[in-house]
C-alpha cells in the first residue's frame, strides 16, 4: 500500500494521497510560502530562473524574501559596508529586491515578468514593462 504523500504516514489505500489529502499538503505548502500569492511568486520565479530570464542573484533575494519576510539576511548586510555601498529597493509594492552600488541590471529586473507578476498582470512584453517602469518611476532612475 503506498503511503499519503502529504506526510501524515497513513496508507492510501492505493492513489497518492488519502481522500482530501491532497489538498491538506496544498494547504501546507501555502502556509509554507505565506500565502497563495507567495506561492505564486515562488513558482514563476523558480520558472524565470529555469529559463535563464532571471538570475540566481535575483532568484536568491525573492526566495529569500518570501521566507524571511522583509528582513535581509543578517549575513547580507554585514558583508556591505554601509558608507561605501549605497542601495537602491526596488520601488515597486511588494517587491523586497536590493540593488547594490548602482542601479545597474533594473532593465532585466523590471523586465522579467514573474518577479512581480502582480505589478501590470496585463503587460508581459519586458519593453513595454520597461516602459510602464520609467513612467512610474521614472524619479527613482535619476
Ligand atoms: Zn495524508
Ligand atoms: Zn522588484
Amino acid at each position: 500500500m503506498p503511503t499519503c504523500l502529504c506526510g501524515c504516514k497513513e496508507e492510501t489505500g492505493g492513489g497518492r494521497f488519502c481522500q482530501g489529502h491532497d489538498q491538506r499538503l496544498r494547504a501546507r505548502l501555502e502556509l509554507e510560502v505565506g500565502g497563495l500569492m507567495n506561492l505564486a511568486v515562488l513558482v514563476f520565479a523558480a520558472k524565470k530562473y529555469a529559463n535563464e530570464e532571471i538570475l540566481g542573484k535575483e532568484y536568491k533575494s525573492i526566495t529569500r524574501s518570501i521566507f524571511h519576510g522583509i528582513a535581509k539576511p543578517e549575513e547580507e548586510i554585514q558583508s556591505i559596508p554601509a558608507e561605501t555601498a549605497p542601495y537602491f529597493d526596488c520601488p515597486i509594492n511588494g517587491c523586497h529586491f536590493r540593488f547594490h552600488n548602482t542601479r545597474g541590471g533594473w532593465d532585466g529586473h523590471v523586465g522579467a515578468f514573474g518577479i512581480h507578476p502582480l505589478w501590470h498582470p496585463e503587460t508581459r512584453d519586458p519593453e513595454k514593462r520597461r516602459v510602464l517602469f520609467r513612467e512610474e518611476f521614472g524619479s527613482w532612475l535619476e
